[in-house]
């Protein structure tokens, strides 16, 4: 996709989408769709630059949260039906999904399942047979216990950001790269437009995307927003022999009883992830490189489920900014007090998978005033203020799949789940 950098800045517009990651293209995206084309879409780097390119991209909808389940259940078929629905390919492919748990987490399991599936979500439990079945190189727990859910499995996130990106254009709206803003522009109370050094664009409808960064946009307005930056990281590894080669050749897996997540990446990769392991990120902008330290704690836990992964030849990682809430749970919405300005930022590490429909949802709220592809009044952004954050029946994690440093701190603050 060619994207203008810093050029053709309209001074004017329907609306204004600051930040060009996965949640701001597809908030632009599903603008477009409902027909809202004059909308202009503002990254200060590049599309898919930060967090979006750089995800696990697993997708699924278990949540132990309903709410969060329902905006990653709608967003589930634009996964599967890209090419109709948006165009192109963002590599989905449905390997299937295990959710899988330490002992102690049994009962949740079961209760978490049995509430995913009246909400519409396919899943089910499933026990050691089923899942030798499904993936025989697992190692399995005495009574091992896991719920499936055959639609889920993974994306290629640079391509699904940018896809998004590039069908909002498509459709009319401008998509403009290395153009910060640095001001959100008000009068009367309320929203006027955005400032950048390319020019000012007026807007009498502003939505923040931009993750982290939007905190310090949203100060001189009077709003404090409580956001942790944390770095998070996945590690890729040649696959072992004994797992089959191809995109689908590996199950998704989240590992609770070993803090790991993993999934095929391409042909002949295995990439690994680490719940637990995230560290506190001073600098927003700031690049962490690959950490072989990180690696091998990933290779050490993964090879507690797999145990062929043991041997597996580290093939490097990525790493990305993740924005984290008190209560680990996005904040969609209106901005309070500041008619026209919008939030959907906060994603706590889980923004990938439920975009596409974050997207539909923001959308319907600005043009409709009301969201109808799932409920977000749950996620409000003053449901802080009011003493009502989210919770769910979480899962345990285990201590020796993290940085002991990092965990006891982030975990203390209640920033790890
Ligand atoms: C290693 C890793 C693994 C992950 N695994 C998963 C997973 O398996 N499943 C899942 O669902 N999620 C996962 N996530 C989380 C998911 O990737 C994020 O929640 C999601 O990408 C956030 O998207 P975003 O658009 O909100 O933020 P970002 O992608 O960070 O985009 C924000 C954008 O705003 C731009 N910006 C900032 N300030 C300004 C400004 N003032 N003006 C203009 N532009 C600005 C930035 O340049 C950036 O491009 C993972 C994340 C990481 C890092």
């Amino acid at each position: 996709m060619s994207i203008e950098r810093g050029s053709a800045l309209p001074s004017s517009a329907d609306v204004v989408v600051v930040g060009g990651g996965v949640v701001g293209a597809a908030i632009a995206f599903q603008l477009a769709r409902l027909g809202v084309t004059d909308v202009v879409l503002l990254d200060k780097g590049e599309i898919g630059g930060r967090a979006s390119g750089r995800s696990g991209a697993l997708v699924r909808t278990h949540y132990p949260n309903m709410d969060e389940a329902r905006v990653a259940l709608a967003a589930l078929p634009w996964f599967e039906e890209w090419p109709d629905r948006v165009g192109g390919d963002c590599g989905f492919t449905a390997t299937g999904f295990l959710q899988m748990v330490a002992e102690p987490d049994r009962p949740t399991l079961r209760s978490n399942v049995a509430l995913l599936q009246k909400i519409g979500v396919d899943t089910r439990l499933v026990g050691a047979d089923q899942i030798n079945e499904l993936q025989p190189q697992l190692r399995l727990a005495d009574g091992e216990l896991a719920a499936y859910e055959p639609r889920s499995g993974y994306a290629d996130p640079l391509a699904t950001t940018r896809g998004f990106a590039s069908a909002a254009r498509r459709l009319g709206a401008t998509v403009l790269e290395g153009v910060e803003v640095s001001e959100i522009m008000t009068a009367g109370g309320r929203v006027r437009g955005v400032r950048t050094a390319a020019g000012d664009v007026d807007s009498p409808v502003v939505l923040l995307a931009n993750g982290s960064w939007s905190a310090s946009l949203l100060s001189p307005l009077g709003i404090q927003l409580d956001l942790t930056p944390i770095w998070a990281q996945v590690a890729f590894f040649a696959r072992p022999p004994s797992l089959p080669a191809g995109r689908a050749g590996q199950l998704t897996i989240i590992d609770r009883a070993h803090g790991c997540y993993l999934r095929a990446d391409g042909e002949d990769r295995t990439l690994v992830g680490l719940s637990g392991s995230r560290r506190p990120l001073e600098d927003l902008d700031a690049d962490h490189p690959a950490d072989p330290k990180f690696a091998e704690l990933a290779r050490r836990q993964a090879a507690l489920r797999i145990p062929a992964l043991a041997d597996a030849p580290s093939l490097g990682g990525r790493g990305g900014p993740l924005d984290v809430t008190p209560d680990r749970r996005m904040v969609l919405g209106p901005a309070p007090d500041v008619p026209g300005l919008y939030l959907a930022v906060g994603m706590s590490g889980g923004g990938f998978k439920k975009a596409p429909a974050i997207g539909a949802c923001m959308a319907e709220l600005i043009v409709d005033g009301k969201a109808s592809t799932a409920p977000i009044e749950p996620f409000r952004p003053t449901r802080f203020a009011e003493g009502e954050p989210l919770s769910g029946a979480e899962y345990t994690l285990p201590s020796d799949g993290v940085y002991p440093e990092a965990f006891d701190e982030l975990s203390a603050q209640g920033l790890i789940h």
